[in-house]
């Protein structure tokens, strides 16, 4: 609805449609002229089709509306594309500072990492805004002041069908299998972060290396741009590279090397709002775009001490009677329910939902600390079959798999949700299990 008001608010004549029908009524209630654009005549007067990002364009197939506007030969489009072109015309750079954008992407993290590095620029007096996934869309946002940041956190739907793609610092965090159904496979889900990364007007990258994808990535981009114009970031020491900057972590420490000299370490463990290593990984990033902000590293990790997390990423929801409920609903892929596996001892792990694809099998590696698991969701038989070793309980619905945690755990237990599965087959989103599961937990505990 934000690009629709953008695009009214600029004169532009908007037709709308969505296959929602409560949607359909809030945009004819909010005034736009709704039209069900399926047969090829109705896109003869339209010049551009603006694709929300949960609509599918090619894979697993087209929507009707897509396929016939592609028939027609209409150019496809997003907000994203539709705010670059709009920087890219009119020029948003400030009156005496230009203004930067940050874009981020990668398979886990960009909310938090958008919101970190958001909440350093705040601390430290740097005007910024966060958009794009995050919150409102882009094409709510204000027009970007003097010397301001646009924190913007990007999808592979966003940034696979963006006409125009050019922030001024391109950030690309990590790759692991995920929608891959949206995208034809892992290929076909990397090339689509990729084209974050292809615009000439970047001026520097920063790219985690922890992943092949990653590697390939810094140096295709420094073979095109120069060393100079990469920092590669990384959750090992391994990235450290002599002709580059390099920010890792190691043992709860952030390392920065620049051209192979090492600076002294600084210490992250105190970073209460940032458990997990995966999370330091995440501080690391933040850590390598304020230094080519000009920022210096001690200044950004003493603001990111009063990061709080966002909700629903590992939240520490309860603790009684020496059991800890967390909250990971929005660990929808293996990846980012593995980091959480590997990040409590003694877990009672509540796991399934809509099942992605890709398999589950490189979880069994991780549930070395899973005392019980608790399968919810229509992919809860999945799980019991694919997960091995594991004692189990196919609860179906997060009230009894509450429950059953509830009565099975013992002191130093951890009941932790990371469902490693999408949310819709039961919930409108991963934040409405992540209210259920804490709504649960309080139930029992109070
Ligand atoms: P995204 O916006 O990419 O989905 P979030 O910051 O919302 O990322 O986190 C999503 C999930 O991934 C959460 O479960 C979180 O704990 C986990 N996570 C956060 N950062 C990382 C990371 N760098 N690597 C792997 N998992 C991560």
């Amino acid at each position: 609805m934000t690009s629709a008001m953008a695009l009214q608010a600029s004169d532009a004549k908007v037709v709308v449609w969505d296959d929602d029908l409560e949607a359909r009524e809030r945009a004819a209630d909010a005034g736009f002229i709704l039209r069900e654009l399926v047969s090829k005549t109705s896109f003869k007067e339209v010049d551009k089709l603006i694709v929300s990002p949960g609509v599918p364009y090619l894979y697993p197939e087209p929507h009707p509306v897509v396929a016939t506007a592609s028939e027609m030969g209409v150019p496809l489009d997003n907000d994203i594309g539709l705010f670059f072109q709009a920087v890219s015309s009119e020029g948003f750079h400030g009156d005496r500072n230009p203004s930067t954008c940050v874009a981020i992407t990668g398979s886990n993290g960009k909310s938090t990492t958008a919101a970190l590095l958001h909440h350093v620029l705040k601390k430290i007096g740097r005007r910024s805004q966060i958009t794009g996934n995050f919150g409102n869309g882009v094409l709510a946002s204000g027009i970007p002041g003097d010397g301001e940041v646009m924190v913007l956190e990007l999808s592979s739907y966003q940034a696979e069908l963006a006409s125009k793609l050019s922030p001024d610092i391109a950030v690309m965090l990590n790759l692991s299998p995920d929608h891959l159904d949206r995208h034809g496979g892992l290929g076909g889900y990397f090339a689509a972060k990729r084209r974050l990364f292809a615009s000439e007007a970047i001026e520097k990258a920063v790219i985690g290396v922890d992943d092949p994808e990653g590697r390939f990535l810094a140096s295709e981009f420094a073979g095109r741009r120069g060393t100079n114009s990469i920092v590669r970031i990384s959750s090992s020491a391994t990235c450290e590279n002599p002709k580059s900057l390099t920010f890792y972590t190691k043992k709860g420490r952030l390392y920065e090397t620049c051209r192979g000299t090492i600076h002294a370490p600084v210490d992250l463990r105190s970073l209460c709002g940032l458990p997990g290593n995966h999370n330091l990984f995440n501080a690391c990033a933040v850590a390598a775009v304020c230094r080519i902000l000009g920022i210096e590293t001690s200044q950004a990790i003493e603001a990111m001490s009063t990061f709080h997390g966002l909700s629903h990423r590992m939240q520490r929801i309860a603790e009684t009677r020496g059991v800890t409920f967390i909250n990971d609903s929005k660990a929808t892929n293996v990846a980012s329910a593995s980091r959480s596996l590997q990040a409590f001892r003694s877990i009672r792990w509540i796991a399934g939902g809509r099942a992605k694809e890709g398999g589950l099998s490189s979880l069994n590696d991780m549930v070395f600390n899973v005392s019980k698991a608790y399968y919810i969701g229509e992919s809860a038989d999945e799980f019991a079959a694919q997960i091995n070793g594991v004692p189990f309980e196919i609860c179906g619905n997060m009230a009894t798999a509450v429950a059953a945690a509830v009565r099975d755990s013992r002191e130093g237990d951890t009941v932790l949700l990371a469902p490693a599965a999408a949310s819709f087959d039961q919930y409108s989103d991963f934040a409405a299990r992540g209210n259920e599961f804490a709504a649960e937990v309080r139930r029992h505990i109070d």
